[in-house]
C-alpha cells in the first residue's frame, strides 16, 4: 500500500465494513460489507466513502489520496479475481454503484460492465464463448455511461434500439443476434462522439474513475437536492460509491437475476416471496423487458441454487431480525448476492412482523414498539375498499400518486360548482381535475374525494385534501381529464362521464369505474370494542395492534386525552383509550337555535336585555356540561370558555346587507334587521383572527365569561349530588398577558364560590389558560402565577407565529412553499421544532419554575401528529390532547417516545 500521510481512509474492501457504518459507506456499501463478513457469496469490491465525496463536493478535487488508494484496493481487487480491469483477453468488469445513508430516488444510477472496451469485448466473447452476449453487454455499457456519466439524453440511445428493432421487424430485445449488437455498440460509440464532441473512452481506469465521479457529482443534481430538502436529509451528508465485480446473470438459461423478500412485504406471512428472470441482467428486472416468475420456481430450475437462497435469507432474517429484501444474481449456477437491506413493508405487515419477531424472540417489546408507527396505524384506520371480492372484481381504470389516505365511492364532478350543487342535494360527488387551485376549495369540502391527473405529493389537491382528511388521489397521469366535456378517458378508450360512480383508493392510489363496495377497518372495529383480539377467530392485524397497543400504554409516560365538545364524541375517545378530555370547544354550543340567542346577547341594549339573554344561555349550557362530565366521569374535563369572534354567531355581511336593501325598496325594513346590520358592520373585523376573541370577549362582553364558569359549576354540582366524579377544568383562551388572567380569574373565583357554598360542595375545579401567543409563551413565568395548568394552543401558537393564517395560507402559497422546499411538511400537520417549539419549550421551563406542579398539556391538532407527539414528550408535557380518531397514535407515538428514551 502506497503511503498516504492523511491519517483518514477513504476507501474500504468489503471485508472491511459492516451495517454499523452506513454514514461512511451508505446503505448499499454497509450491507454489502455486512452480507461479506458473514460469509455470504457477494462479488468482491470496494467502497469509496462518503468522506472522500464530500472533500470533492467542497473542493472541487477529489482528496489527494484517493487516487493512490483505489489504486490499491483495486490491485487487491485484480489479484483475488486473478484477471485486470478491462483486461483484453479476459476482462475483469466492474459495477460502479451509488449509495448514500438513505436510499434516494433521484440520484444516478448505477453502471454496469465497466472495463469493456473495443478490445476486451472480444475477450469476454471467447471467455464466455458467448459473442451476442459480450457486444449486448458492451453496447449497455456505453448507453448506462453516456446517460448518466456523460450526461447524454438517454433517448437517443433508445431510439437508435427502437430503429434498429423496427429495420430487423422484431419488437423485443432479446430477437437482436450478436451482428444488431455489434452495429449498436458502433453506433452508441458515434452517439457519444458527436454529442459529446470526444470518443467513448477506451481506457478502463478512465471509465471508472469518470463513473466515480458522476456519482459523487450526482449528489448536487437538482431533483436529489430538492428531494432532500423535502425529506428533511441533511444537504452535506455526501454519497458513498460501491465498486463491485460483475457477475453475469444473462449468460444462458441456467443463468438469471431476481429480487426476494424473507416474508410477505404484504402480511408478514412468512414464505418465499420474490420475482426471478431466467437469462437476464439485474436491470431488466425491473425495466420489465420480459415477465418474470414467481420465485418458487427457482426450486425446479436450479434447486441447489434455490436451496442455498433460502438458506441465506434465514440468515439475514435472523442477522438483522428483521424483514430483509435482496437482490440476486445466478452466474451459471453459482448463486451471488448483490444487495441486501431492511425492507420496505406495508402498515399491516409491519404490525404483524413485529409482533411476529417478539414470539420468534428475535426482538423485544420495546423493539417492536420501534418497528411500527403511528402513520402506519392511521392507514390502517380508514375505511377501505372490500379486499374480498370487491376490490377483485373491481374495474380498474389507473392510478396516481396515494396522496391523502381513505376510501371513497362517488359521482364523478368536474368542477367545483357541480360537486357543491350535487352534494347539497344529498349526491356523494368525487370532483376530478386536472390539477386545483384555490377556487376549487369548496368544491374540495363537498366532495367524498378528489382525484386529479398532475401534480405530486404536494400538489394543491394532495396538500390540501390531507389538511380536510379528504381522501386524494393525484397525479393520474394516464387519465385524460377533459373538464371542456365534463369526461374522464383512460388509456384504453373508456369514457367516465358527469354522473358515473366512481371508486378511489386514496391509500394505493388506484382508480376504479363503478362502486367498489367499502368495509370499515378491523382496527377501528377493534378500538370501537365491536371486535375482541382475544376471540378465536380475531383478525391476525387486530392481534398484533391489540399486543403493541398493550406495550406502547405500559410504557408510555404522557397521558393521551381528546378534543371532544360532546358527550357523544366523548364516549367514543374513552372506547378509544381517552384519558380524559384536554378540549371542549363551547362555540359550537352557541350554534343551530341557540344561535338567537346570542344575536340577542349581541343586540343587547340593556343590563336587563343581556341578563335575560345569557340567562336563557345558562341552562342549555349546563345540560351540555353535565351530559359531557357524566360521559368522562372520574376523568379530567377541559373546557374551553368563547373563544371564535362574535360575528361569526351573526349572519353574513353580504347576504344581510341585500336583505336589508331589498326590504327597504319595498319599504317594509324590519326593525331587528336594522340592528342587526348595525352590529355585523359594528364587529367586523378586517383581520378576526386577531381581532376580538378569546379571553379578550371575556372582558368586554360582561356577564358571558362569569356565565360558561357558572354553567360549568352548577353541572359539577349537579354531577356530585348525583353520586358522579366529575373533574373539570376551567380554560382561558388567547391570553397574552398575565393581567387578563388576573381579571377573568378573580370573577370566576367568586362565581365557583358562590355555588359551592349553595350547594354546599367542594367542587375543586381547576382554572388554568391555553399558550397559544407568542407574548403569552414569553411571559409564561408571569402567566403561571395565576393558572393551575397550561395547555398549549399549537394551531393558533403557529398562526401567530409564522404570521400564517391557516385557512389562507395552505390554500394559497403551501404548495410553493413546499415545492421550494422551504418545509418538507406543513408546520400546521407536524410541529415547527425549531421555531414554534421553542416557545413551547420555553414556557414550560418558565411555567413550571414558577409553579413546580403546573400541569402541562397540548391540544392543537399536533398532538395526534406523530413526530409532534415524540417532541411533547421529549418537552416533558403531561398529556396531549387530540381529535378522538387520532387517539391510539398518539398512544402509540407516546409509548414509542418513551421506549426510545
Ligand atoms: P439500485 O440502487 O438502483 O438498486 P444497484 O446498484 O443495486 O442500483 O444496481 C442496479 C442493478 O444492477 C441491480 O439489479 C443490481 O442487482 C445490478 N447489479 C449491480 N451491480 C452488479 C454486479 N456487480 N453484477 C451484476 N449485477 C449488478
Ligand atoms: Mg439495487
Ligand atoms: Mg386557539
Amino acid at each position: 500500500m502506497p503511503d498516504h500521510d492523511a491519517a483518514q481512509k477513504f476507501v474500504y474492501d468489503f471485508t472491511e465494513g459492516n451495517k454499523d457504518l452506513k454514514d461512511l459507506l451508505g446503505g448499499k456499501g454497509a450491507n454489502l460489507a455486512e452480507m461479506t463478513n458473514l460469509g455470504l457469496p457477494v462479488p468482491p469490491g470496494f467502497t469509496i466513502t462518503t468522506e472522500a465525496c464530500k472533500v470533492y463536493l467542497d473542493s472541487g478535487e477529489e482528496p489527494g489520496a484517493l487516487r493512490d488508494e483505489v489504486s490499491a484496493h483495486l490491485d487487491a481487487l485484480e489479484r483475488k479475481m486473478g484477471k485486470k480491469l478491462g483486461q483484453a483477453d479476459d476482462p475483469l468488469l466492474v459495477s460502479v454503484r451509488s449509495g448514500a445513508k438513505f436510499s434516494m430516488p433521484g440520484m444516478m444510477d448505477t453502471v454496469l460492465n465497466i472495463g469493456l472496451s473495443d478490445d476486451s469485448v472480444n475477450g469476454l466473447a471467447a471467455q464466455s464463448g458467448d459473442e451476442r452476449f459480450a457486444w449486448d453487454s458492451y453496447r449497455r455499457l456505453i448507453q448506462m455511461f453516456g446517460d448518466t456519466v456523460l450526461g447524454m439524453d438517454g433517448e437517443v440511445f433508445s431510439e437508435a434500439m427502437e430503429q434498429a428493432k423496427s429495420l430487423k421487424g422484431v419488437t423485443s430485445d432479446v430477437d437482436l443476434d450478436t451482428a444488431d449488437m455489434q452495429m449498436l455498440a458502433e453506433k452508441f460509440k458515434h452517439l457519444v462522439l458527436k454529442e459529446t464532441g470526444r470518443d467513448f473512452p477506451q481506457d478502463p481506469r478512465e471509465q471508472m474513475d469518470l463513473a466515480v465521479k458522476a456519482v459523487f457529482d450526482s449528489w448536487n443534481g437538482e431533483r436529489a437536492k430538492l428531494y432532500r430538502r423535502q425529506e428533511r436529509i441533511p444537504q452535506d451528508l455526501g454519497t458513498a460509491v460501491n465498486v463491485c465485480s460483475m457477475v453475469f446473470g444473462n449468460l444462458g438459461p441456467d443463468s438469471g437475476t431476481g429480487v426476494a423478500f424473507t416474508r410477505d412485504p404484504a402480511t408478514g406471512q412468512q414464505g418465499v416471496y420474490g420475482d426471478y428472470l431466467q437469462n437476464a441482467q439485474g436491470e431488466d428486472v425491473v425495466a420489465g423487458i420480459r415477465n418474470t416468475v414467481q420465485l418458487a420456481e427457482l426450486e425446479r430450475l436450479d434447486k441447489a441454487s434455490y436451496d442455498q437462497l433460502m438458506q441465506i435469507m434465514e440468515t439475514l432474517e435472523t442477522h438483522y431480525r428483521d424483514l430483509c429484501d435482496i437482490e440476486f444474481t445466478i452466474e451459471s449456477g453459482k448463486l451471488w448476492m448483490l444487495q441486501t437491506r431492511v425492507g420496505k413493508r406495508t402498515a399491516a405487515a409491519a404490525f404483524r412482523i413485529a409482533t411476529q419477531l417478539v414470539d420468534q424472540g428475535l426482538i423485544d417489546e420495546a423493539e417492536a414498539l420501534q418497528r411500527v408507527n403511528g402513520n402506519q396505524l392511521a392507514q390502517l384506520m380508514f375505511p377501505r375498499f372490500d379486499s374480498n371480492g370487491g376490490v377483485r372484481d373491481a374495474d380498474e381504470i389507473g392510478w396516481g400518486i396515494a396522496a391523502s389516505p381513505g376510501a371513497a365511492v362517488g359521482k364523478a364532478v368536474f368542477d367545483s360548482y357541480t360537486a357543491i350543487k350535487w352534494s347539497r342535494s344529498g349526491e356523494k360527488v368525487i370532483l376530478i381535475r386536472r390539477e386545483t387551485n384555490p377556487d376549487d376549495l369548496d368544491g374540495m369540502l363537498a366532495a367524498e374525494g378528489i382525484l386529479t391527473s398532475r401534480g405530486g405529493k404536494t400538489s394543491h389537491a394532495a396538500v390540501v385534501a390531507r389538511g380536510m382528511g379528504k381522501t386524494c388521489v393525484c397525479g393520474a397521469e394516464e387519465l385524460e381529464v377533459d373538464t371542456k366535456r365534463r369526461c374522464l378517458k383512460t388509456p384504453g378508450g373508456q369514457v367516465i362521464e358527469e354522473g358515473d360512480v366512481v371508486s378511489i383508493d386514496g391509500s394505493t392510489g388506484k382508480v376504479y369505474a363503478g362502486e367498489v363496495p367499502v368495509v370499515p377497518s378491523p382496527v377501528v372495529e377493534y378500538f370501537e370494542g365491536r371486535m375482541h383480539a382475544g376471540a378465536d377467530d380475531a383478525d391476525e392485524l387486530v392481534k398484533a395492534v391489540h399486543r403493541i397497543m398493550a406495550y406502547a400504554d405500559r410504557v408510555r409516560r404522557l397521558r393521551v386525552r381528546a378534543n371532544a365538545d360532546n358527550a357523544e364524541d366523548g364516549a367514543r375517545a374513552r372506547r378509544f383509550g381517552a384519558q380524559g378530555i384536554g378540549l371542549c370547544r363551547t362555540e359550537h354550543m352557541f350554534l343551530g337555535e341557540r344561535r338567537s340567542l346570542v344575536e340577542r346577547l349581541i343586540l343587547a341594549e340593556s343590563e336587563e336585555e343581556r341578563h335575560e339573554a345569557l340567562e336563557g344561555l345558562l341552562p342549555l349550557q349546563q345540560g351540555d356540561f353535565t351530559e359531557l362530565l357524566e360521559s368522562m366521569d372520574g376523568l379530567p374535563v377541559t373546557v374551553r370558555l368563547l373563544d371564535p369572534p362574535l360575528h361569526e354567531f351573526l349572519p353574513d355581511i353580504t347576504e344581510l346587507s341585500v336583505r336589508v336593501a331589498l326590504a327597504e325598496s319595498r319599504r317594509d325594513a324590519n326593525e331587528n334587521d336594522l340592528r342587526l346590520l348595525q352590529a355585523v358592520h359594528r364587529l367586523h373585523e378586517q383581520n378576526p383572527m386577531l381581532g376580538l376573541r378569546g379571553v379578550r370577549l371575556g372582558l368586554v362582553v360582561p356577564g358571558l365569561f362569569t356565565m360558561q364558569v357558572r354553567a360549568i359549576a352548577e353541572a359539577a354540582a349537579e354531577r356530585k349530588a348525583g353520586g358522579g366524579d366529575p373533574r373539570a377544568e376551567i380554560m382561558i383562551p388567547l391570553v397574552g398577558t398575565v393581567q387578563e388572567l388576573e381579571i377573568v380569574r378573580e370573577e370566576a373565583e367568586a362565581v365557583i364560590a358562590e355555588v359551592e357554598e349553595r350547594h354546599e360542595v367542594e367542587l375543586n375545579l381547576t382554572l388554568g389558560t391555553m399558550i397559544e401567543l407568542p407574548r403569552a409563551a414569553l411571559t409564561a413565568g408571569q402567566i403561571a402565577e395565576c393558572a393551575d395548568f397550561f395547555s398549549f394552543g399549537t394551531n393558533d401558537l403557529t398562526q401567530t407565529v409564522w404570521a400564517f393564517s391557516r385557512d389562507d395560507v395552505e390554500a394559497s402559497f403551501f404548495t410553493a412553499y413546499l415545492e421550494k422546499g422551504i418545509f418538507g411538511v406543513s408546520p400546521f400537520e407536524t410541529i415547527d421544532r425549531e421555531g414554534v417549539g421553542e416557545l413551547v419549550r420555553l414556557a414550560v421551563e418558565k411555567g413550571r419554575a414558577t409553579r413546580p406542579d403546573l400541569k402541562l398539556g397540548i391540544c392543537g391538532e399536533h398532538g395526534g401528529d406523530p413526530d409532534s407527539v415524540h417532541f411533547f414528550h421529549e418537552v416533558g408535557l403531561d398529556y396531549v390532547s387530540c381529535s378522538p380518531f387520532r387517539i391510539p397514535v398518539a398512544r402509540l407515538e407516546a409509548g414509542r417516545a418513551a421506549a426510545a428514551d
